[in-house]
């Protein structure tokens, strides 16, 4: 039987990326596809609380089981700015482009390049709470490259490979990517449960 999950999530590139990767006993369901119109404030300081207050805002609507995900980039020499900021870096209008400009000016006189993608999933199931959390490590590159994905992904380079995020098509970022790491964690959550509960 096929478990359905919903994704409590406006950015259809995160929920295109999710999709690529769930096993066919699971339908992931995006706020979109179940109709639901909501923007969710992201208050908090950590990953872990922006994520919860995502997923149980969603579950307190609908009472079905579901998850939600919260992600930054740290950068090392930037004692881990932007963070949990990272939507918001270069003002409250979330503009990509102006955030990738600000980060390539603030590091324009370091060395030290290396960068982290964090991921925490909250999922919610049968009112329990359960976080998984996925990195990539990387570095910042010196200017923007590829045409693909959203947010950072033109300039972050992960370890291991020679393009920038925004190079690669959604599988290739899918060998690195920080969201599948966490998302892999929640399936294998899931999987682990006895027959019957999930
Ligand atoms: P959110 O609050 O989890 O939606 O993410 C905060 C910000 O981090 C987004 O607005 C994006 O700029 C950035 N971000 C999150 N995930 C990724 C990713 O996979 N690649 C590039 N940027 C990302």
């Amino acid at each position: 039987m096929t478990q359905t999950l919903l994704f409590a999530t406006n950015n259809q590139h995160k929920v295109e990326e999710i999709k690529k990767v769930v096993p066919n006993t699971y339908q992931v369901i995006s706020l979109n596809e179940a109709g639901i119109n909501i923007d969710i404030e992201e208050p908090y300081d950590t990953f872990e609380e922006n994520a919860h207050k995502k997923a149980h805002t969603i579950f307190a609507l609908t009472y079905e089981n579901c998850f939600s995900e919260d992600t930054g980039l740290e950068v090392d020499s930037l004692d881990g700015a932007p963070g949990v900021k990272s939507a918001r870096y270069a003002g409250i209008e979330r503009d990509f482009q102006k955030n990738n400009e600000k980060l390539l000016l603030e590091l324009a006189k370091k060395n030290n390049r290396n960068a982290r993608f964090r991921t925490v999933i909250c999922l919610i199931m049968y009112n329990h709470v359960h976080y998984f959390e996925g990195i990539c490590e990387g570095t910042i590159a010196l200017e923007p490259k590829g045409i693909h994905g959203f947010g950072y992904d033109p300039i972050f380079v992960p370890t291991g490979s020679n393009h920038t995020f925004a190079e690669m098509d959604i599988t290739e970022k899918n060998q690195f990517s920080h969201r599948k790491k966490a998302f892999a964690k929640m399936i294998a959550f899931l999987e682990s449960l006895p027959h019957g509960k999930n």
